[in-house]
């Protein structure tokens, strides 16, 4: 039975998955029809991610599934017309990505390497870093993207710790919970990397209190979500020196407005939304899996707790 996927995502997206989605489903031994207009009735599954186009799920009354292009599914979650099952991306090429850029902000700080690159006064000072083992590094969100980032950095030598909303134990890192566990995780962390996802609950987590926790001259990295964050909050921070630099990937405006602060603070490196994104190739392969498994009568894979918003 040919089974109908309808692709809805922004524009741009439909080159990269018309041709490899099909590819990773008949390889997966599935016959789908993938195509960007079918009739919301007769479609089986619905790939998504927010798009100008479609919001509206409720037409798709034999939808089993609406399977997300992103991680993060804060626009989605909220949408009462999404009644079917929703899951969010988790992806092998998605994950490396992650890793990729947080190892390589991690050293960016851990070496020092700001001043070295920027020196226009010649200065010859020859503090040698620390060795990783003696940085401690910590992670707030060990999920799929935050536990493989804190893994990675353990193996590099960093003296890890990482927090999530259930205790979980996690092979070379420190592991905390809770509201008593975020405090020791702060006062501890000389780099502070945020990989939590938008929900109610981690919103301005990062107000002036928990700045105050940290040690002084923190680093921090935010790929997680702009919303995390209070950016008065953060500036003050920074101004203050309590916070000597941050790098931040996402925020609560998307793309950053061309007179936001952010981009006229020296203490701030602003990436724009890259640290890493859902890679065609492998996410097609997952998309595949989670659908054959579903056809199989099996539980779907990577579902979202509503309730947790996440
Ligand atoms: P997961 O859902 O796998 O992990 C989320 C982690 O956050 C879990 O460890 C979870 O705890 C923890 N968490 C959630 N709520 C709380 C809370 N209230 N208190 C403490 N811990 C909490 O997500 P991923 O790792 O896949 O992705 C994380 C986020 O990264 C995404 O939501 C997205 O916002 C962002 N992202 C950013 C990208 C970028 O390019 N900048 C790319 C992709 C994702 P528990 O383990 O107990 O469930």
């Amino acid at each position: 039975m040919t089974l109908n996927l309808l692709f809805s995502a922004p524009e741009g997206r439909w080159a990269s998955y018309r041709n490899v989605l099909p590819r990773a489903c008949d390889a997966a031994g599935l016959d789908v029809n993938l195509s960007r207009d079918t009739a919301p009735g007769d479609v089986d599954y619905v790939v998504y991610a927010p798009n100008d186009t479609m919001s509206d799920f409720a037409p798709f009354t034999r939808a089993k599934a609406v399977l997300s292009l992103w991680a993060g599914v804060e626009k989605i979650i909220s949408n009462e017309t999404l009644t079917q099952p929703l899951t969010r991306m988790v992806d092998p090429g998605l994950r490396e990505g992650m890793r990729d850029y947080i190892v390589g902000h991690v050293m960016r700080y851990h070496l020092g390497m700001d001043a070295h690159i920027n020196n226009p006064d010649r200065l010859w000072v020859a503090d040698a870093p620390p060795l990783a083992r003696h940085r401690r590094v910590g992670i707030l969100g060990l999920g799929e993207l935050g536990a493989f980032c804190a893994s990675a950095l353990s193996e590099l030598g960093f003296d890890v710790a990482g927090w999530s909303r259930r205790e979980k134990t996690l092979t070379g890192v420190t592991t905390y919970a809770g509201e008593d566990g975020l405090r020791e995780i702060l006062s501890r962390s000389e780099i502070l990397v945020l990989l939590l996802p938008s929900t109610p609950q981690t919103e301005n987590l990062f107000s002036a209190e928990a700045f105050a926790r940290l040690p002084r001259g923190a680093r921090i990295i935010n790929p997680g979500r702009g919303a995390l964050i209070d950016d008065d909050a953060l500036l003050a921070a920074l101004a203050a020196g309590r916070v000597a630099h941050a790098t931040l990937d996402v925020f609560r405006q998307e793309p950053l407005p061309r007179d936001h602060p952010f981009w006229s603070e020296p203490r701030i490196t602003v990436t724009p939304h890259i640290a890493s994104e859902t890679r065609p190739e492998t996410a097609s392969e997952v998309i595949a899996q989670n659908i054959k498994r579903s056809e199989a009568g099996e539980p779907l894979l990577y579902l979202v707790d509503r309730s947790a918003g996440y």
